[in-house]
């Protein structure tokens, strides 16, 4: 980094100086090369920040930027984290009350990033409204990312998050594809974990009990022009949620769908959007009022699935070899990329005579499959009696079983003993175990 010359960089003409420097590490000298696209790449991997080399990755061959002279942006910066503890703490309702996502703690993180300044100083204060002037993009063209994911508390009374790398991983890529602000995902996984340290006793300290995390980014430039917003909102809420199933595995319904989409090739599928969420209300209702809880979003001429409501596909297959296919569709584009999905698909992996997963025979082989699975191959593992288990997965439910999948009117029924197949609920002891913290594993990590 030299930070004296970058804005030099981006304005004029490179300074002898920072040619002297760029040659040396280079190890050749720019010469006339300096004003290619290449030459700016190069220079800008080895000197300008994450923000800066994205502009200059879109110059022209031979053409420089017009202005970039701003003053360079601040990153999110947990060492500026402020905490401001709220004067009227509420009392946590009593779990048994708790269902899922109506109940806030006390405190929230906030972040502004403004297009001079950059992202300021975090901050946990008391939870509140937010205002926002009418005309922020927000409430036009809805640039809005979101997360879910959820900690748990440990044997050891510490809060456990996990898998949060790949929450924040996802997070990144569903800001890009919105071309809102970036922010140093790292640091937004340090803040989290000092609001959940915060608020910690909001988790009821029970099995099955979690508190719910919504990281949220919206877009709140205040201007009605068609363009992405330079201004944008961070935030982080969280939410005690009970368990999912209160009573035991409870299956879910689906009904086939392919007249609406979800999403399909080159669209936004693929990340976690609030623009996705919308267009799915209408016909979930439809769902509901012809008997059916959720959708089974099925895509193309060739009715491919792609996932179940807001949740990943999965399809348990006996092999006549005696071992079992688990089959998912792949990440295409169209599927949103789970962090349930990704630990289902390890876990099979993983299953061996050696490590085997709880209830499950050591020597039957899962082979977990990424590949296109059309309704129509769905429906004729069914009609030979091979279709084991489906179910669908993802943060809120882990692992939700599926008994009935309605198709062109016909209903094909899935056997489902105590709720869950054997499958589904090695997965889910599996996954909760590591959760709470019951089984060591580096997919669970603590706030501290
Ligand atoms: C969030 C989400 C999932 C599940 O992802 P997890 O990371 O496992 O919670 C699946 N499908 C859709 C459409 C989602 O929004």
């Amino acid at each position: 980094m030299i930070p004296a010359t970058r804005s030099r960089v981006l304005n004029r003409l490179p300074s002898a100086s920072l040619l002297a420097h760029v040659s040396s590490k280079l190890g050749r000298m720019p010469c006339q090369r300096f004003l290619s696209t290449a030459w700016l790449k190069d220079s800008a991997r080895l000197t300008a920040p994450p923000t800066i080399s994205r502009a200059m990755s879109t110059v022209k061959a031979g053409v420089m930027p017009d202005v970039v002279s701003k003053p360079l942006k601040a990153d999110l910066d947990p060492s500026k984290l402020t905490i401001t503890l709220t004067k009227t703490p509420k009392s946590p309702p009593p779990p048994e009350q708790l269902g899922f996502g109506a109940v806030m703690s006390d405190h929230m993180l906030v972040c502004e990033y403004n297009p001079e300044s950059g992202w300021s100083a975090p901050s946990i204060q008391p939870y509140a409204p937010i205002s926002l002037d009418p005309a922020c993009a927000i409430f036009h063209y809805t640039p809005s990312v979101f997360e879910g994911m959820k900690a748990f508390v440990g044997p050891d009374g510490k809060p456990r998050l996990f898998r949060p790398d790949l929450n924040m991983a996802r997070m990144e890529r569903s800001t890009d594809r919105v071309s809102l602000p970036h922010f140093d995902k790292d640091a937004l996984l340090v803040l989290i974990k000092k609001l959940v340290a915060v608020d910690a006793h909001w988790i009821p300290p029970m099995r099955g009990y979690s508190m719910y995390i919504r990281p949220t980014l919206i877009g709140t430039r205040a201007s009605l022009s068609v363009a992405s917003s330079t201004s944008a909102l961070l935030y982080v809420i969280l939410s005690p949620s009970g368990p999912y199933f209160p009573t035991g595995f409870k299956p879910i319904s689906l009904i086939s769908m392919w007249d609406t989409a979800r999403t399909w090739p080159g669209g936004t599928g693929a990340y976690k959007l609030g623009i996705n969420y919308t267009p799915c209300f209408k016909p979930q209702e439809e769902a509901y009022s012809k008997g059916y809880q959720q959708i089974l979003w099925l895509l193309g001429d060739e009715r491919r699935i792609t996932e179940a409501g807001q949740m990943n596909f999965f399809a348990v297959v006996q092999r006549d070899d005696g071992d079992i296919d688990l089959i998912t569709p792949p990440l295409d584009g169209t599927i949103l990329p789970g962090v349930t999905r990704s630990s289902v698909l390890s876990l099979a992996s993983s299953h061996s005579p050696t490590s085997p997963l709880p209830g499950l025979p050591p020597t039957q082989r899962i082979h977990a499959h990424e590949r296109t699975i059309t309704i129509s191959e769905l429906q004729a593992h069914h009609a030979r009696g091979a279709l084991l288990e489906a179910f669908g997965v993802g943060t809120a439910a882990i692992i939700c079983p599926i008994d009935r999948i309605g198709y062109e009117g016909v209903d094909m029924v899935m056997p489902v003993n105590e709720g869950l197949g054997k499958v589904g609920k090695a997965m889910w002891d599996e996954i909760v175990a590591i959760q709470e913290g019951l089984k060591p594993s580096e997919w669970s990590v603590t706030c501290e």
